[in-house]
């Protein structure tokens, strides 16, 4: 037996599970039929996979598992956005939000925010999973299983359901789970799978530089954002605690690295705070942007009792769009999704810790 091999099914790419068919006496090509029916066809019991017999299927159970997350709780906000808490085997849980656009504007995408730790132990000031600390990475299996299992759940209504495009923006920092990241990235990748094309999958990082630089080295095609937030050393350092690790110099050299190996365009994602989005700070940004290949996302703040921040004035947030625009930095304003749900990520599970206890 390759002990190399995890037992999850879920996180196996499609080599590996042809390597386990082959270890257990089955031909190659049992590997990927089996990869569909998991991948492709988010089959959440052994039984449901139709195209292999009985024994076959056997030989497989004994060497690997299947297990689907459990759905805790899940809300749904008026503009379509559902979020869900799901438990992993070991109890611990973690959210994802499907932010499912109008069809007809956005030519049928499908984006799932995904989370790829529990908690994190980075602890952005307005984040309410850092609040909640960091105690473990999720496993490619379990990255994977969130958009699986949102696709079993949706197919119920809808039998044509696909996620189109996968963000790295929920609970937890993508670069410091960086091998499993990737892992999760090639198997959703894979044609006979999810299919969801490498362009179309964003890793979002609070900034840590050196893997920043391997993503570079690596260049798996998937975008990348930056969760800027501030271009000024000592309001960063409150804000994202990373900042004193990897400082804005660090960082913005590390993202020139980036864009001179890859030749893509980096997001720089900036949060408004009410009281923070001043004119100084729109030309602090402005000034650190200059020269590089960038797109800055404006993300006014998701009020979170916690952290007691609120969002800015519509005045404000267009004051602060203005001056980039006029500085030549493109720029825009995320759309406001699930804004009447708990859509700042890691305020659901605390929602219901809370209601737990
Ligand atoms: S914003 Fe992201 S990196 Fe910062 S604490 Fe929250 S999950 Fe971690």
């Amino acid at each position: 037996m390759n002990t190399m091999v995890s037992s999850d099914i879920r996180g196996l790419t499609e080599d590996e599970l042809i390597l386990v068919c082959q270890e257990i006496g089955l031909p190659k090509f049992r590997g990927r039929q089996i990869f569909q029916w998991i991948q492709q066809k988010a089959v959440q019991h052994w039984d449901e996979i139709k195209n292999v017999g009985k024994p076959d299927l056997e030989k497989i159970r004994g060497r690997l598992t299947l297990e689907p997350l459990q759905l805790l709780r899940e809300q749904v906000s008026k503009d379509g956005t559902r979020k869900f808490l799901f438990q992993l085997a070991d109890g611990q849980s973690i959210e994802c939000v499907l932010m499912d656009y109008d069809r007809v504007k956005s030519r049928n995408r499908r984006t799932v925010c995904l989370s790829t730790q529990v908690g994190c132990p980075v602890g952005c000031a307005f984040c309410a999973t850092g609040l909640s600390g960091w105690q473990r990475n999720l496993s490619a299996g379990e990255i994977v299983g969130q958009i699986l299992d949102i696709t079993h759940l949706m197919r119920q209504e809808d039998p044509e359901f696909q996620v189109t495009n996968v963000v790295f923006m929920g609970m937890g920092e993508p670069l410091l789970n960086y091998d499993e990241v990737l892992k999760g990235i090639q198997i959703l990748n894979r044609e006979a799978g999810q299919n969801i094309g490498m362009r179309r999958m964003t890793i979002s990082t609070s900034g840590v530089a050196p893997k920043i630089r391997q993503l570079a080295e690596d260049n798996p095609q998937v975008g990348l954002a930056v969760s800027l937030h501030s271009a000024n050393d000592e309001i960063r350092n409150d804000l994202i605690p990373i900042n004193r690790r990897y400082p804005l110099a660090e960082l913005m050299k590390a993202c020139r690295e980036y864009t001179e190996a890859t030749n893509r365009r980096i997001t720089f994602e900036v949060a408004l705070i009410a009281g923070q989005a001043t004119q100084k700070a729109a030309d602090e940004v402005a000034r650190l942007l200059q020269g590089q290949l960038a797109h800055v996302n404006l993300i006014p703040v998701n009020p979170v009792v916690e952290t007691g921040m609120a969002r800015p004035e519509p005045e404000e947030i267009q004051r602060f769009a203005r001056v980039l625009e006029q500085q030549g930095i493109p720029v825009s304003l995320r759309e406001e999704k699930g804004t009447d749900i708990d859509a700042a990520c890691g305020q659901l599970r605390r929602q219901w810790e809370s209601d737990e206890k």
